[in-house]
């Protein structure tokens, strides 16, 4: 019996794990499927850890959290967890490799995946001019020009974001309308930097060695555009990685809001006692690595809390 299972090795799950080992939990084991870091691990810029001075890669940043945690004891089991599943007043974690682990919490960290657009060109400049994060990168961009994709509340939030710090944003949307929420929709309206691309998908995009060098557009009339800039932010929804909470029938442990995110309180508990969500994966989750790994040391406080209650 675990007196805690994490799922999920990124920076939430890491950071619970060192806070449980040193709060004094005995069996607590972390279950990562891949090898501990999540995914800032494919970041090749990191400039907004705190504390750290220079720009290091996520390799980089995350390479040392590992080892600190196991120093106090947290173990590591690399397997994927299929369920968690409530057994009487503990869990139970079906795992991958057909084994189960009983646990008397849980903290999920399990994060989020931006979905992928699907223009030529995205993955080849992944993180050399296309990017996911505005937070993360908008700042190598400031006074030039940038392109931002997707008509959504993440894409137009992102792109007011970016018209602060970039000298324009050309905002790409494949229909006429906007889904995003009419205020946000009235401030992008209003910002003089930010030019509508609209009824327009990305065909590709192209550069050198160095990274991106222009974003070709194409409208639904098949005319194309070339748009020539250093960067672009594509946000076409994120993938919440919440798998592990579906139950047999498919209904989740616990509550999870429209869009599949983990409904906690501030303390990180979610709607079943002695479960909790911890990182990208719960609601409003600024889905940075500071707040990440924030979240988990409070949930796994609690945790601390109840066991010498
Ligand atoms: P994740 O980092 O997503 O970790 C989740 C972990 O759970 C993964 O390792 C995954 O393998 C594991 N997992 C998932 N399902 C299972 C399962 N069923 N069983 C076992 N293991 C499982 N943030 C910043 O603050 N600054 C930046 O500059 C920055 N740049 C970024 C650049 C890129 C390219 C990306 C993609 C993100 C960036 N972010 C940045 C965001 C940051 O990476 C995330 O906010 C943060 O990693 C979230 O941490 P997490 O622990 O919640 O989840
Ligand atoms: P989203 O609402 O799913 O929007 C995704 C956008 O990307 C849509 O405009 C969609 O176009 C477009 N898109 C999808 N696939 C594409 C592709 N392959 N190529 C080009 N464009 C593509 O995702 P989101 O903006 O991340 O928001 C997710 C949820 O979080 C929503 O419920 C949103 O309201 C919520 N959210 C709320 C806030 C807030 O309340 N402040 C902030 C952020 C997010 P179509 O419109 O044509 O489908």
């Amino acid at each position: 019996m675990l007196d805690l299972a994490i799922i999920g090795g990124g920076p939430a799950g890491l950071t619970a794990g060192l806070y449980a080992t040193r709060g004094g939990l005995k069996d607590v084991v972390m279950f990562e499927m891949g090898m501990p870091g999540g995914q800032i691990m494919n970041s090749s810029e990191v400039e907004n850890y705190p504390g750290i001075k220079e720009v290091l890669t996520g390799m980089e940043l995350m390479e040392p959290w590992p080892e600190q945690c196991m120093r106090f004891g947290l173990k590591h089991q690399m397997v994927q967890v299929v369920r968690v599943e409530k057994s009487g007043e503990y869990f139970k974690l079906l795992l991958a490799d057909d084994k189960e682990e009983l646990a008397k919490s849980v903290i999920v960290c399990t994060g989020a995946t931006p979905k992928k657009a699907g223009f030529d060109g995205e993955d080849e400049f992944f993180g050399k001019g296309v990017s996911t994060c505005a937070t993360c990168d908008g700042f190598f961009y400031k006074d030039k020009e940038v392109a931002v994709l997707g008509g959504g509340d993440t894409a137009l939030e992102e792109a007011l974001h970016l018209s602060n710090i970039c000298k324009k944003v050309y905002l790409i949307h494949r229909r006429e309308e906007f889904r995003a929420a009419p205020s946000t929709i009235e401030h992008i309206m209003n910002k003089d930097n930010i030019e509508l691309v609209l009824n327009s998908s990305v065909k590709n995009v192209y550069g050198d060695k160095m990274g991106v060098t222009g974003v070709m557009t194409v409208d639904n009339d098949g005319k194309e555009r070339d748009l020539k800039v250093p960067g672009i932010f594509t946000f076409v929804g994120m993938n919440i990685n919440n798998r592990v909470l579906m139950q047999e029938d498919e209904t989740p442990l616990c509550k999870l809001n429209d869009y599949g995110e983990v409904i906690v309180d501030l303390s990180m508990k979610t709607s079943i006692d002695g479960l909790y969500a911890a990182g990208d994966i719960r609601i409003f989750a600024p889905k940075q690595v500071v707040c990440a790994a924030a979240d988990g040391a409070t949930a796994a406080l609690q945790v601390v809390a109840k066991a010498h209650s």
